[in-house]
């Protein structure tokens, strides 16, 4: 089963002066694979992030999310297959700071319209699976930058996505707790997640299976 297929995808902004962010690429990923990709500042990271992520259409070529043709598909529809499909983990964590583990990780079900009664429960055992059981009810505030970013994964885990798509997960931690989110990670993949991980780090992207590299737009496996 394949995850991620890229056919000639491409994306230039309009400009003027139009910008080719992303060439023409191809990119596969399969169910359970771990795959990096990695290139510094203005590479084109966030453009391949936001084609990846459904948040923009490629100006060229085609994208398929789990075999679906996601060119063809209207807005709403797009939402409701991010949202089902995607679990997202960035750099800046994007918890709520007024609300528990637990609830921020609840309250994200919302959108993907989870019965209220299953939130919680979902949620509970999101965070049991990233080591953050005993923390249900901290606020952010009182964690740790590892521990908001395990309790950020477990958000991304609730819905039983099939693709993590993390752009520069660590770039807020130091190395104790990069560290400990890395691992994390791997053992994510080790249960069958397939993550797709975007960073400039190189010791970073050395964790995937699979390095593809991003320079001026170009994807080079
Ligand atoms: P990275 O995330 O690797 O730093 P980006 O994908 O943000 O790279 O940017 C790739 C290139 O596209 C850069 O040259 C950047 O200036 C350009 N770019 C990014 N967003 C836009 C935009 N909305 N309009 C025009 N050019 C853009
Ligand atoms: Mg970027």
């Amino acid at each position: 089963m394949t995850v991620i297929e890229l056919c000639g995808a491409g994306l230039t902004y309009p400009g003027p002066p139009p910008v080719p962010a992303l060439r023409p690429a191809d990119l596969t990923v399969r169910r359970g694979e771990y795959v990096s990709i990695v290139g510094p500042s203005g590479s084109g990271k966030s453009t391949l992030l936001n084609v990846l992520g459904l948040l923009d259409r490629p100006t060229e070529g085609r994208f398929l999310l789990d075999g679906v043709d996601t060119a063809s598909l209207k807005d709403h529809k797009r939402t409701a297959l991010r949202a089902h499909r995607i679990g997202f983990v960035f750099q800046a964590f994007h918890l709520l700071a007024q609300r528990t583990a637990v609830e921020n990780v609840a309250l994200a079900q919302l959108y993907r319209g989870v019965p209220a009664k299953q939130r919680t429960a979902r949620a509970r055992e999101a965070l049991h699976r990233v080591g953050m059981g005993h923390r249900l009810d901290s606020e952010p505030s009182r964690l740790s930058g590892g521990e908001r970013q395990r309790v950020a994964i477990a958000r991304a885990l609730a819905a039983d996505p099939s693709l993590l798509l993390c752009d520069e997960p660590t770039g807020n931690l130091d190395s104790a707790n990069a560290a400990n989110v890395l691992d994390l990670i791997d053992g994510l993949h080790g249960e069958g997640m397939t993550v797709l991980m975007i960073t400039h780090d190189q010791a970073v992207s050395s964790r995937a299976q699979r390095q593809v590299s991003i320079r001026d737009g170009v994807l080079t496996t």
